[in-house]
């Protein structure tokens, strides 16, 4: 038994249903319904069969103060702000939490203010792609495991695109599993900042089909009846245009982090309030503006993001498809394209491509979860 999959990080169905991409090798194509959110969520939802509200993991930042591993930097708040911010004092602030919090994962501080890091933790603190790291959840990694099924798995943890795919090429030449899971992240990068570029966009899966293309030629060479899949954990959605949400918050006169606290997460922005004032007045505001909408408890139901408690936010605002919280804690980059709006509209949807239909049926990022167990014969 041979079973690649290969995730292609943003590669959506926008991108793919009017192209050639892959058409000869894989001519089953589809999309897949995502997640609400962003690969953080979406990843281990594509792991475990488990929406984020299943397996706990959504954005990377969630609220827990008794557990930060930034609490030891609260000193550091009474710093002047041009210090605290400043980038040594972040890197460092970086490098220790890190330390602090075990995080095995993917970790990253991006431009969250230093005074605020010690309210939140992180929800990824073990590297997904290993037996137990999505614990107590069991993932397909702790599946194969179990079940004695050799497998490789290449992702940035240990590899570049170019080196990964280097590495599954050796590994499937030799026979070294049953099994093999690819993560290729690069094209996620590229198309934030290039999406509108139709050429460099084009060229650019070019250089990702002819990698997949070598890897599937030699799967067959290895074993002609190889299960074989491309897929994505969501699509990249053009940007239009951007609202400073967080001045218009601050233009409030609330006290932060005393009254309420703020997470804007580029796509949707997340508060935790501590008295009534902030949660009527910040609740108002976000009712007035045109950019997008509360999610509201039902449909938080509905999006597999009703969490047991409020730790990845009291209220949620998302920003409706193409209009984007600028700046925003996600970094100050004029991002051209962006993933993480609502999953229904067109250009959030991932992508599966196949020989032929898949044996079980895959309607949502979460369904992949089962086609790997059948294709790995469990
Ligand atoms: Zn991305």
């Amino acid at each position: 038994m041979t079973a690649v999959f290969i995730l292609v990080d943003a590669l959506g169905w926008e991108l793919v249903k009017d192209r050639r991409f892959l058409l000869e090798e894989l001519p089953y194509r589809q999309a897949v319904e995502t997640i609400f959110g962003f690969s953080s969520g979406a990843i281990p939802s594509i792991l475990t069969g488990l929406l984020p509200e299943g397996h706990g993991h959504w954005n990377l930042f969630l609220y827990s103060p008794h557990s930060s591993p930034f609490r030891w930097a609260r000193p550091l708040t009474r710093l002047p702000a041009r210090w605290r911010n400043h980038r040594a004092v972040r890197k460092l602030v970086s490098i220790i939490g890190r330390r602090l919090s075990g995080a095995d994962g993917y970790f990253s501080i991006y431009g969250i203010p230093v005074e605020l890091l010690p309210y939140f933790d992180i929800c990824e603190k073990d590297n997904i792609y290993r037996p137990r790291g999505l614990a107590p959840n069991v993932s397909i990694f702790d599946q194969l495991q179990r079940a004695g099924i050799t497998y490789r798995v290449y992702c940035y943890h240990d590899y570049d695109d170019a080196a990964a795919v280097r590495a599954i090429l050796r590994d499937l030449r030799d026979r070294a599993a049953q099994f093999y899971f690819l993560y290729l992240c690069g094209l996620d990068a590229f198309l934030h900042d290039h999406i509108y570029s139709v050429e460099s966009v084009s060229r650019e899966m070019e250089r990702y089909e002819s990698w997949i293309r070598g890897i599937f030629r030699v799967a067959l060479e290895a074993d002609a009846h190889a299960a074989f899949y491309v897929f994505s954990d969501h699509g990249m959605t053009p940007v239009r245009e951007s609202f400073d949400l967080m001045e218009a918050v601050r233009a409030l006169g609330l006290r932060e982090p005393e009254e309420y606290l703020a997470l804007y997460d580029s796509t949707m922005a997340r508060f935790w309030f501590f008295n009534d004032r902030a949660r009527c007045a910040v609740t108002e505001l976000l009712g007035s503006l045109p950019y997008g909408r509360v999610v509201r408890r039902e449909e938080r139901r509905r999006l597999g993001i009703a969490f047991c408690d409020d730790r990845f936010g009291e209220l949620v605002y998302a920003m409706r498809p193409g209009c984007l919280i600028h700046p925003s804690y996600m970094g100050g980059n004029r991002w051209k394209g962006m993933h993480g709006f609502d999953p229904e509209h067109p250009t959030s949807y991932a992508a599966l491509l196949a020989r032929q239909e898949p044996p079980v049926p895959v309607r949502h990022i979460r369904d992949l979860f089962a086609l790997m167990l059948r294709e790995a014969g469990l």
